[in-house]
C-alpha cells in the first residue's frame, strides 16, 4: 500500500509505502503511484500516556453523583469502581479500546487499581492480549491509596507484577509524609532489577507542600533508574515558588524521569476546595521542557463521574493544553503533536515507533493539513493504520444551504 501526498508535523511533503506491518520506504513529496491523500497530516501514532481502562464509562453502569461537587463525585466513582462485576469491567473496557482505536490511540498506557485485589488487572492483561494485533496497552498496577498503604496492599503490588508493566500509586494520600515516603521506596523496592516501569499519580493535589515527587526524584537516582520513573500529574508544580522549583527542576532533568500531563482532569479536579482565585493546577509544561525534561500527554477519564464530556481524543487533550499553558501561539502546535507522539514514546519505552523506514507501520492521517488546524478542528481522524492494516476511516460530506 502507497499513501502519497502527505504532509508531516514539520510541513513536509511525502508519501509512505507500507509493505506488511511495517513503513517500507518514505518518499519525498509525491509518489509515482498511491492512494492520493490531498496533503493531510501524518503522524506515527498517537499515544495517550495517561489512562484508566478499569474507570472509563462508569456512567454507563452507575448513577452519577446526587450534588455536582468534587468529593461527591470522587466517592460515587469508588464505590461504583468496588461494586463492577468482572462482566462490566472487561465490557468497558472494550468500549474504550473502541474509542482510543478510532481516535488514533494505538498506544495507551492504563493505570488499573489494585489496593483490594488484582483481578481488574488480570482483566485488563486479558484484554490487552485479545486486542494486540491492534492497540498496545502499557499497565501500570495503580494503587489507588485512599486506604492504608499495609502489607495486604503490598503483597497484591507484587502479584500484579505478574501481569503489569510497572507499578504506580498516590504516595500523597497518606496519612503522613512519613507513610507516603515508605510507600514511594517499597514500591522502588518492588520493580527495582526488573524490567519494568514506575508511574507515580504524584503530588496531584493543590497543596505547594504536597513534595513527593522530591522523593522520587530522589529513589531514582540513588537507584540509577534513569528514564524509567514518569510523574504523572504533579498539579502541586503549578503553585511551587520559584526558588524550590528550579531547584527541583535540575534534579528532575538528572533523574531523565517523564512528567506525563492530563490537562482535561487537572483543570476539572484543580481548586475543588478553593474560594476564587481559584488554581488551575497543570504542570509547568513550557519551563519543563524549555529545561530539557521530556513531558508526555494524557487524557484521563471517559464519561465516568469525574468526566463525563470524555471521548479518549488526545486531540481534545492537545487543545485543552494548548489554552490551558500558554501554548496557544501557532507554533506550540507542533510542540504538543510532540508531547503526543515521541514524547509519549520515550515515556513509555516504546521501540519501532516513529515515521522511519522498517519501523512499525502505525500511523494517524488527519482531516487537517498541519497540527494548528488539527487540534483547531478536532474532526474524526481521516484514517488510522495499525501495524499496516487500516482499522478506522471517516468521510466528512458537508451540506449547505447558502
Ligand atoms: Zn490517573
Amino acid at each position: 500500500m502507497i499513501l502519497k501526498n502527505l504532509t508531516t508535523v514539520e510541513g513536509k511533503n511525502i508519501s509512505i509505502e507500507i509493505n506488511g506491518d511495517k513503513i517500507a520506504k518514505i518518499y519525498e513529496g509525491i509518489a509515482p503511484v498511491g492512494e492520493n491523500m490531498e496533503g493531510s497530516l501524518v503522524t506515527p501514532s498517537l499515544i495517550d500516556a495517561h489512562a484508566h481502562l478499569d474507570s472509563n464509562f462508569l456512567l454507563d453502569v452507575c448513577k452519577e453523583a446526587e450534588t455536582p461537587k468534587f468529593i461527591e463525585a470522587l466517592q460515587a466513582l469508588l464505590e461504583c469502581k468496588e461494586k463492577l462485576r468482572p462482566e462490566d469491567i472487561y465490557s468497558l473496557a472494550k468500549k474504550s479500546i473502541y474509542y482510543y482505536l478510532s481516535h488514533g490511540s494505538l498506544y495507551v498506557r492504563t493505570h488499573v487499581m489494585i489496593d483490594d485485589n488484582i483481578d481488574r488487572l488480570k482483566y485488563i492483561a486479558k484484554l490487552k492480549e485479545e486486542f494486540k494485533d491492534m492497540i498496545n496497552i502499557q499497565i501500570i498496577g495503580f494503587i489507588q491509596s485512599y486506604s492504608y498503604f499495609n502489607e495486604e496492599v503490598e503483597e497484591n503490588m507484587y502479584k500484579a507484577l505478574e501481569y503489569a508493566d510497572g507499578i504506580g500509586g498516590q504516595p500523597h494520600l497518606q496519612p503522613s509524609r512519613e507513610d507516603g515516603i515508605m510507600m514511594i521506596k517499597k514500591i522502588f523496592d518492588a520493580v527495582e532489577g526488573k524490567n519494568k516501569l514506575l508511574d507515580f499519580h504524584a503530588d496531584f493535589a493543590d497543596d505547594s507542600e504536597t513534595k513527593f515527587s522530591e522523593v522520587i526524584i530522589s529513589e531514582a537516582l540513588k537507584r540509577k533508574m534513569y528514564g524509567k520513573v514518569s510523574l504523572s500529574h504533579v498539579t502541586a508544580m503549578h503553585s511551587y515558588n520559584e526558588d524550590y522549583f528550579r531547584r527541583y527542576l535540575k534534579w528532575l532533568r538528572e533523574s531523565e524521569a517523564s512528567v506525563i500531563v492530563a490537562p482535561i482532569t487537572a483543570l476539572e479536579e484543580s481548586g475543588a476546595f478553593e474560594q476564587y482565585p481559584k488554581r488551575r493546577g497543570i504542570a509547568r509544561v513550557l519551563d519543563l521542557l524549555s529545561a530539557g525534561v521530556n513531558v508526555a500527554l494524557g487524557h484521563d477519564d471517559i464519561q465516568n463521574h469525574l468526566n463525563p464530556y470524555g471521548v479518549g481524543d488526545m486531540l481534545q487533550a492537545g487543545f485543552v493544553l494548548a489554552i490551558s499553558s500558554y501554548m496557544y501561539f501557532s507554533p506550540y502546535a507542533r510542540t504538543i503533536f510532540d508531547l503526543m507522539t515521541y514524547n509519549g514514546a520515550k515515556a513509555l519505552h516504546l521501540s519501532n515507533y516513529g515515521l522511519q523506514v522498517g519501523n512499525d507501520a502505525d500511523l494517524v492521517i488527519y482531516n487537517a493539513k498541519s497540527p494548528l488546524e488539527a487540534l483547531r478542528d478536532v474532526k474524526p481522524r481521516k484514517m488510522v493504520i495499525s501495524k499496516g492494516k487500516i482499522i478506522y476511516e471517516s468521510k466528512i460530506e458537508e451540506k449547505t444551504v447558502w
